[in-house]
């Protein structure tokens, strides 16, 4: 594992164990909000005089949410009363009812507000934050991840285009969203989004494909570099609304175009990855048997003696060769000699001790490579896989036919240094002296 891949398995790993800490500074600042209204410390939920304020009920959606993602079994329903807290206030917003009255007792500032009838009310970006972040949480719950973030990005959406009103001097820009507001609701957007960082596109986006890094730098460019002209613009007393809605039409844009392109070629690069070890697979694989071939098993007793090396492990192979097998493909035909090696292949897979290897290296002969023994048990373990075989009956198969033998040779070695080439020609050796004897038997 590269440092860059364990870094980003951290950075979804990060976001998914921010999420709870955020949504307890969620509640938090929603209890602050709400103790200030009651006790008349306007500053805090209208820093800006004359600016819009963080409402009641504001404070109580923003707190659900918090509660929302803090895990426990209360949490969905949590996110359930936050949804409906803002609905009630979409509906109370078209209908112009009053669903949701305003709660006393709250602090004098409120109280003559409430009595001149223009009392704090949520309004209805906040009311969508609020409700979308909620929603995404469910669906997200009900595993329709799409559905999900879709909600949990609008959601930031809301909270990203009051903050761009605010960076271009525009406090009133899209619905009033109180800085307060802003803020926790931030908060609370960031810790939903983070709670499903390994999820969907936003593990795409978080991941290790160079893709993603790049849509990572873009955005990051993009977002900055719109905030950072609306701060200088506003700076130079340029704040202007034309300028305000392009900035907000070009950040959404580019943001869904990059975004999906990453999660686009992320898909690509995922089929290529499957494709190449599929491929990886089938070159390391026999067509026929499905066990290891000559250079598959290569392979992995090169790996094998890595492991091993120095470790001073030993390990014996077992040269097979199925005996006359030539006379099975003459008298029963070549299809029935192919059943023949499959099976015998199966049988030989079945019969192994746990990790050892076995590979087709030749038309009717087959290589096992046996860990941890050596002499005598060696000639145990060979000495079993070669009465596996004489005792398999495969008339059911290729009808007629009688048992089958094999011939086995056995080299051992204590050091895995040994050049393995010359460990397979020992075997061998001993298989010709196993064939010369009498067949069906297993010679060192
Ligand atoms: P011995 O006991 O000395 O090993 O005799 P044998 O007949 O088993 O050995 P020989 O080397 O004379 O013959 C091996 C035969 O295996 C020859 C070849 O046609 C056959 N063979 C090799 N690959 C395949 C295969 O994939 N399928 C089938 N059906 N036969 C194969
Ligand atoms: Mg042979
Ligand atoms: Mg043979």
């Amino acid at each position: 594992m590269t440092p860059r891949r364990s870094n980003m398995r951290h950075a979804v790993r990060w976001a998914k164990s921010a999420s709870a800490p955020l949504g307890f500074l969620t509640f938090i600042c929603a209890i602050v909000l709400l103790c200030a209204l009651a006790l008349g410390v306007e500053a805090v939920w209208r820093p800006l005089p004359e600016g819009p304020a963080t409402a009641p009920w504001t404070a109580v959606g923003l707190g659900l949410l918090g509660l929302a993602l803090i895990p426990g079994r209360l949490a969905d329903v949590f996110a359930a009363a936050a949804v409906f807290v803002a609905l009630a206030r979409l509906v109370e917003l078209s209908s112009g009812g009053g669903l949701l009255p305003v709660p006393v007792p709250w602090s004098d500032t409120l109280a003559r507000e409430i009595a001149d009838g223009t009392p704090v009310r949520m309004g209805w970006n906040t009311a969508v934050m609020i409700g979308l972040c909620g929603l995404g949480s469910l669906f997200m719950r009900m595993k329709l991840v799409s559905a999900g973030f879709t909600a949990i990005a609008v959601a930031s959406g809301a909270v990203l285009v009051a903050l761009l009103g605010y960076t271009y001097g525009q406090v009133h820009f899209h619905g009033e969203m109180a800085l307060p507001t802003l803020l926790v609701g931030g908060i609370a957007c960031a810790g939903t989004m983070f709670r499903h960082a390994d999820r969907g596109w936003l593990r795409v986006l978080l991941g290790v494909s160079n893709t993603a890094r790049a849509a990572r730098q873009q955005i990051g460019l993009i977002v900055g570099g719109i905030f950072a002209v609306g701060f200088l613009l506003t700076l130079a007393g340029m704040g202007g609304s034309a300028e305000t809605m392009f900035a907000v039409q070009a950040m959404v844009i580019s943001v869904l175009v990059i975004a999906a392109t990453s999660v686009g070629f992320r898909r690509v690069e995922l089929a290529e990855r499957r494709l190449r070890w599929t491929l990886e697979v089938q070159a390391m694989r026999d067509a026929l048997t499905g066990i290891l071939n000559r250079r598959g098993l290569f392979a992995r007793m090169d790996e094998m003696c890595g492991a091993a090396r120095g470790s001073g492990r030993c390990f014996s192979v077992f040269a097979m060769d199925i005996d006359h097998f030539k006379s099975i493909n003459d008298r029963f035909g070549h299809a029935a000699g192919d059943v023949v090696l499959a099976v015998v292949a199966e049988r030989l897979a079945a019969a192994l001790e746990p990790n050892d290897l076995i590979g087709r290296t030749g038309g009717e002969e087959f290589t096992v490579v046996a860990r941890e023994v050596t002499g005598r048990a060696a000639g145990d373990y060979a000495e079993r896989l070669r009465r596996v075989i004489e005792v398999e009956d495969f008339s059911g198969r290729v009808p007629g036919l009688g048992p089958v033998t094999l011939s086995i040779g056995i080299a051992s070695t204590g050091r895995c240094n040994d050049g393995l080439l010359d460990l397979l020609s020992r075997a061998d050796q001993a298989l010709y002296r196993a064939k010369e004897r009498r067949r069906n038997a297993v010679s060192f």
